[in-house]
Formats: structure tokens, sequence, C-alpha cells
């Protein structure tokens, strides 16, 4: 049977909160009964925006993590609730029945992910539905996914082969597998978020004036092993992501014209910027 799976690309987002705002605009004030309860204003929120800082100045990027529920196949949420107030329906979406929920308070720590919220108003645990009533009436998206501008969310109801081998084709992955929850949110470039790159950029020098080296070719080493070859752009820069934080020492071997070739030991913390390598 087809289920509904969350495919997020985190090279997309730009932390603009568009899916979180469009998540209380349909849900504060709101009861959707029977899949939830409304949302508070203020001390909830069913998606959350993580931001990262990576690298240091000059050479900088930012990576924003959207995280809701991951409507886990194998959801502690549902181990922890009595009275089977948690369920998963059929097409995969994880539901808090919020008339059975009402007081089960320790709902709320039984999420890895730190996906659930207490109402304290209504007395009871709550967390993303996937806009499941929308679903029952038809969308074929939540709100979040179409607030989105810049289709960093992407919305796909498919049989789990299907889920297969796109994991395959477009190198997806779960947020923290160790939890081993089974989540069906899938990450596209979770690497921008979890991984460190090594990056700066590549300057020459000519009749006394400094210009930017485009076209160098520097190579990334790990053990006297080649790892990977960039060539600089048109602003001399590099970069070389998707490399594990504190993993020791590199070497950057660069080439630019027939200048003499250089050679620069790298030690890898969160993110490494190396600044401008210059050819005289
Ligand atoms: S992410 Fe948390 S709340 Fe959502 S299904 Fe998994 S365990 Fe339950
Ligand atoms: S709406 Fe899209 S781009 Fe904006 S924060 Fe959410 S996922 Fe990121």
């Amino acid at each position: 049977m087809a289920k509904w799976n969350l495919i997020i690309d985190v090279a997309k987002c730009e932390g603009c909160y568009n899916c979180f705002l469009a998540c209380k605009d349909e849900h504060v004030d709101n009861d959707f009964l029977p899949y939830s309860a409304a949302q508070p204003k203020h001390g909830s929120h069913w998606i959350n925006i993580l931001t990262r800082e990576r690298g240091q100045f000059p050479t900088v990027d930012v990576a924003n993590l959207p995280v809701p529920c991951m409507h886990c196949d194998n959801a502690p949420c549902i181990k922890k609730a009595g009275n089977d107030a948690i369920y998963k329906t059929g097409d995969g979406i994880v539901i808090i029945d919020p008339l059975k929920a009402g007081g089960q308070k320790e709902i709320v720590n039984s999420c890895p992910y730190g996906a659930i919220s207490w109402n304290e108003e209504k007395n009871v645990a709550q967390k993303c539905t996937l806009c499941a009533h929308l679903l029952a009436d038809g969308w074929k998206e939540p709100r979040c996914v179409q607030a989105c501008p810049t289709g960093a969310m992407r919305f796909v109801k498919v049989e789990d082969t299907r889920v297969k081998q796109m994991i395959a084709e477009e190198n997806l992955e779960v947020l923290h597998p160790e939890y081993k929850t089974g989540p069906r949110v899938y990450y596209k470039n979770l690497y921008r978020y979890l991984k460190c790159f090594i990056g700066g950029d590549v300057a020459f020098k000519k009749d006394g004036a400094v210009d930017c080296a485009e076209g160098a070719t520097v190579a990334l080493f790990k053990n006297s092993q080649k790892i990977s070859e960039v060539i600089t752009d048109n602003y001399g820069d590099y970069k070389f992501d998707n490399l594990e934080e504190n993993s020791g020492r590199y070497t950057l071997e660069i080439a630019f014209k027939d200048y003499e070739g250089k050679t620069i030991e790298v030690d890898l913390a969160a993110g490494k910027s190396v600044g401008t390598i210059l050819f005289e």
C-alpha cells in the first residue's frame, strides 16, 4: 500500500520559517478532530527549524534543518501511550488522538526527536499530523510543504519499494538512524547540516597587484590518499564538503599556472576556512 513520505532538501532550505508559520496558521485556535486539537499560539512548534553556521570568516555558510515529527514506522511514542492514544494510519501517518491522549504527559518525553509538545490548556500531548485533516479532504500535501517557497519539501505517497529506490537515487538519509525508529521523513543533502568542509580561496600576485586565481587546481589528501580535486571558480574559491567533524589532519596541494605548487596541512575541526593561498 502506498504511504506518505516527506522529503526535505537541506541544501534548498533558506530558513524563512514559512513552513512554521503555515503550520501555525492552520492549527492555532483550530480543532481538527479526530486528528488534532488546536495548537497553542506560543510554546509549541510542530516543525522546528534548526540552524547551523559552518566554517570561519571569510568562508562561512549556514544550513537550516527543518525537523517535524518523523512519523516513524517503529515509533516509541506509540509504545509509550496508554489506551491506544497514538496510532499509525494505513498510509503511514502517526496521530496522537487528542481525546484518548488527555492527561498523558509522559508521552512528551517518549520521542527521541523532541517532536511532541505539551498543551497545558488542553491537557494533551501534541505534534505534527502532516495536516491529516486536509489529506482526508483530498489535499496532496500539508500546509508546510505548500508554503515552502524554495521547493525544499516534497510530499509523496508511494509504495515502500519506491521509497527504497528514491533513497538510492537521491542519497536520502534519515536523521539519527541510530534511534532505529524507522522515520518516514527523509533528508537530501543532510551533510550540509551534519558534516564539515575545508574551503578558502586562491589568489596570485602579478605586476604588484593581487587577483583571484581562477582555474587553480586544489587537491585534498587524507593519509597520503587523494580524496578529491576541484578547480577554483572565478573568485578563486574552492570547497571540499561532506567531511566528518574532527576527522583529523588533511593535506591540500594547490597548483596554479606555472607558479611553484604549494602544500598546506589542515587540522579539521567543525569546518575550516584556510583563508587566502597566495601565489607570488
Ligand atoms: S518522531 Fe517522535 S512523535 Fe513522531 S512518530 Fe517518531 S517517536 Fe513519535
Ligand atoms: S518554508 Fe521551506 S525554505 Fe522556508 S524554512 Fe521551511 S523548509 Fe526551509
